[in-house]
């Protein structure tokens, strides 16, 4: 059976960044960046003061001065600015012509309405002013692509007026869940029926990998349903489903894919819980689409997307392929380890020195009295979400059995 990272390495193959496009900037926040931005405007636009105050000549030396004008932001002032006269400005004025300072209103005192006395004289030039093109000019590279637009880049975008800006869109995923016994959570089930928790999950799960789900009617286990509701899923960039793909009679899913013309990369990995996942790519002329079949069982399904499709909806969102950070943490308790297929454990993740590695990457620490501790948790196997609520992380465990005493360095990665 196919080794975890083997898989990993099948699905980060086929895990292309999708063609960027063009977005209204309201539509770019949490999306990357595609192109490269310079700015077409002077940030700021005009001289302006950054404080309430007068415009004034920094060397003029008088005391008194005649008041010219009034200027609030939004308007501009009409008259020079000459020794022995100031402009009041309201924060966000642009400065007039011949001023190079502003003195703040609580360095003067009011003679009448057109007159000030100056507590200070002795401004440098620019003070509590911003320079025309001081923070950013004309021409000038303001963004890289590749970056995430947080809400500082957005509001950077709306100020050089980049209103439609190329971005790598979200990926649209489909979740498809399969299953006669299941109904929705607002439906009483009746004898031999589920809940379908699966597909609430995995939306949820989609949304946080910065994926926008599409959730599908659920399926029953029937060749003809099926087939139209893959179909359907196929117009996603992703297809994920879930159940069906075990070696049961009611079992349809590989064979409806295979129907439709999704290529199988690869069914079964030797991972616990999560075996039977499958993946595969239905390509054609103008794109491909990524296929998960994700096992039935919550817990099996929950720890497939984490693993597998997570780091692919990253990389067709153009994040790259982002595979969860593990980190080396002390087991509390001793645990016989019974092996045979890699698993991940659930496990409650405390205390200090959280260090983040990739797979396979040496853990860099010499002394490891700062680690956090690891304890497992009981549970019921892969149908038990429930035992999951109380887990902060999964426990990365290998083929080989062993006997682990407490103290022991473990890999961990947090969910
Ligand atoms: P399957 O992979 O279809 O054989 O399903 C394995 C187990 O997972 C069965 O007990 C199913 O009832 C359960 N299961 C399948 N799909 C879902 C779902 N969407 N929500 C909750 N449980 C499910
Ligand atoms: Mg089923």
């Amino acid at each position: 059976m196919l080794a975890v990272e083997e898989a990993l390495q099948l699905v980060e193959q086929h895990a292309r960044p999708l063609a960027p496009q063009r977005v209204a900037l309201n539509d770019a926040a949490e999306l990357v960046l595609a192109e490269e931005v310079t700015s077409s405007v002077n940030s700021p636009l005009y001289d302006k003061t950054l404080m309430d105050g007068y415009a004034v000549v920094s060397s003029d030396r008088a005391e008194v001065r005649e008041v010219l004008e009034e200027i609030g932001a939004g308007s501009v002032p009409r008259r020079p600015v000459t020794p022995g006269t100031a402009t009041r400005l309201m924060t966000g004025a642009p400065l007039p012509e011949g001023a190079d300072a502003v003195i703040a209103f609580e360095q003067t005192e009011p003679i009448d309405d057109r007159t000030v006395r100056f507590l200070q004289t002795d401004p440098a030039p620019g003070q509590h002013m911003l320079a025309v093109g001081a923070a950013l000019r004309i021409g000038q590279r303001v963004l890289e692509p590749g970056i995430v637009l947080r809400p500082i880049e957005i509001g950077i975008l709306a100020e050089i007026g980049h209103a439609v800006v190329s971005v790598q869109p979200r990926p649209n995923v489909a979740v498809l869940a399969t299953g006669n016994e299941l109904v929705a959570a607002n439906e009483k089930p009746s004898a031999g029926q589920i809940r379908n928790s699966n597909g609430p999950m995995l939306a949820a799960a989609i949304a946080r990998a910065g994926g926008a789900a599409i959730e599908l009617p659920v399926a029953r286990d029937d060749r003809h349903e099926l087939r139209q509701l893959i179909s359907r899923g196929l117009d996603a960039d992703v297809l994920l489903l879930c159940g069906g793909v075990s070696a049961g009679k009611f079992d349809l899913v590989p064979d409806a894919l295979a129907e439709l013309g999704v290529d199988q990369v690869f069914h079964k990995v030797a991972l616990r819980p999560g075996k039977p996942l499958w993946f595969g790519v239905k390509k054609s002329d103008q794109r491909q689409v990524l296929v998960f079949g994700l096992p039935g069982n919550p817990v099996s399904s929950f720890v497939c997307f984490e693993l597998f499709a997570r780091p692919a909806i990253a990389a067709l969102g153009g994040r790259g392929f982002m595979v969860p950070p593990l980190v080396a943490a002390r087991l509390s308790h001793d645990f016989q380890y019974k092996g045979g297929r890699a698993s991940c454990l659930p496990a409650r993740l405390s205390g200090t020195g959280i260090r983040s590695r990739r797979p396979g990457e040496p853990d860099g620490s010499s002394s490891n009295g700062d680690l956090p501790r690891v304890e497992l948790l009981p549970w019921h196997g892969s149908a038990d979400l429930v035992a999951l609520e109380q887990a902060n992380a999964l426990v990365r465990l290998g083929t080989e059995p062993q006997r682990l005493s407490a103290g022991t360095l473990v890999e961990v990665q947090c969910i």
